[in-house]
């Protein structure tokens, strides 16, 4: 009596401890005694990956990347173990699998690599023998055999790859928020849950800084036409469904408020305007694996004079941003390079402002009236985003909110505290 196949991820706060772990397994469990294969992604528990990065430093400044991915991994591994370990007291065959074990091949960019592709079949294998399939998220085996890690909230798109390689008809992304909101409700409390968002609008939700969903997972989903359910690991309510832009019913003007306060800007000051510079900043930043946001360059005034560009970076990536920058400028014999630590960005999505204008005019007035000064700004068809300081990014936020009157009239209160909402 199978009815198909589905993937089910946890997220870190859904298996932090052993109760939550035991429910997690009850959940698992019961989706198979409704029939269908199971192929459960389960992230590392609670704070564990900040922990074991926290250790890194700890023993070295600057940890080797191969090293830093052996050790990562093996938070993932332990909430897979544990929760075989429950699944097979409630009375099912569970079997818990590495990264590595369960096919999943990668490039070698240690620490942020991405998934090459998957070969399923050892899953296949266990599915068709009736076990449970326990795979360790944010985790796969390099092309030169290392451990390697898919960055940051990277077992969202463990689970989506399995969902694509074992034709599974949804991907449950379980966590501790209810779905996906309308703006991060510790900051706006009565911002709306979405029932349904397009991937579009969740591909720059989630590059702008909503951490529910890793922005790779999204991409890869609507690229293999996965479809995605975010929901709470807490109750059976239905969360978020992403799905393709043909499938949403309702086009609002404007779908969400983002933000992020890890940004940093770096200033190349007094840099030749000539031909080919550009070109050879982006590469320098390229080569170091840098993801540059923002970009603006302020032509000289004068003939012959120096020109400025600055960038947005995520700031973790600052260091490396700045060696890179650093190295460039000593082999151009000229220019400086400026960081400013605290910047935010805050964004607005939606697909509705494809076809209206005066959305950009009426995000930069409400940003004015309320005193927030705006650093840098881009813009896509359906998002604009404002570099502001990052201490008044949560002011920016209500702001927009409030302005383009995303608020629900549902209080669904999600339980707190939010753990993997934040970036
Ligand atoms: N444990 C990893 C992290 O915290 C991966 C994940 O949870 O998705 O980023
Ligand atoms: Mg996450």
């Amino acid at each position: 009596m199978s009815l198909g196949t589905i993937v089910m991820k946890f997220g870190g706060t859904s298996v932090a401890d052993a109760e939550r772990l035991k429910r997690a397994a009850g959940r698992i469990v019961a989706k198979r005694e409704e029939g269908y294969r199971v192929v459960a992604v389960l992230s590392a528990r609670g704070h564990e990956t900040d922990r074991l990065i926290a250790d890194a430093f700890e023993v070295s400044a600057n940890p080797d990347p191969r090293e830093m991915d052996m050790l990562l991994s093996t938070g993932e591994r332990v909430s897979c173990a544990l929760c075989a370990m429950a699944i097979n007291d409630l009375d099912h065959r569970a079997i818990s699998l590495t990264g590595s074990q369960a096919g999943i091949v990668t490039d070698t960019s240690h620490t942020k690599a991405r998934i090459l592709d998957v070969r399923a079949d050892r899953i296949m294998d266990a599915l068709d023998e009736d076990a449970i399939v326990l795979v360790a998220g944010f985790q796969g085996v390099s092309t030169s055999k290392d451990v390697t890690t898919l960055g940051r909230g990277g077992s969202d798109t463990t689970a989506v790859a399995l969902a694509a390689a074992v034709g599974a008809e949804v991907c449950e992304i379980y966590t501790d928020v209810p779905g996906v909101f309308s703006a991060d409700p510790r900051i706006v409390p009565d911002a709306r849950k979405l029932d349904v968002v397009s991937f579009e609008e969740m591909l720059e939700m989630s590059a702008s800084g909503a951490g529910v969903l890793q922005l790779r997972s999204v991409e890869y989903a609507r690229n293999h036409g996965v479809s995605i359910h975010c929901r709470s690991s807490f109750d059976d309510s239905p969360g978020t469904i992403v799905v393709s832009e043909r499938e949403t019913m309702e086009h609002p003007l404007i779908t969400a408020v983002t933000h992020s306060t890890g940004e940093a800007r770096v200033t190349l000051t007094g840099i030749p305007d000539t031909p080919g510079i550009a070109g050879r900043i982006a590469t320098a930043l390229a080569e170091a694996n840098v993801n540059v946001d923002m970009i603006i360059q302020n032509e000289p005034v004068s003939e012959g004079a120096r020109a400025d560009m600055s960038f947005t970076v995520p700031r973790d990536d600052l260091r490396t941003a700045r060696e890179a920058l650093e190295a460039l400028v000593a082999d151009l014999g000229e220019g400086g390079v400026e960081a400013d630590e605290s910047m935010g960005k805050v964004s607005i999505v939606g697909a509705g402002m494809k076809t209206h204008p005066g959305v950009a005019a009426k995000v930069f007035t409400v940003l004015g009236e309320h005193g927030i000064n705006i650093e840098m700004i881009s813009t896509s068809p359906i998002k604009i985003s404002c570099v502001v300081a990052a201490d008044r990014v949560p002011d920016a936020v209500r702001a927009l909110h409030a302005a383009f009157e995303l608020q629900g009239d549902d209080t669904i209160r999600p339980e707190k505290p939010f753990g993997e909402f934040a970036s």
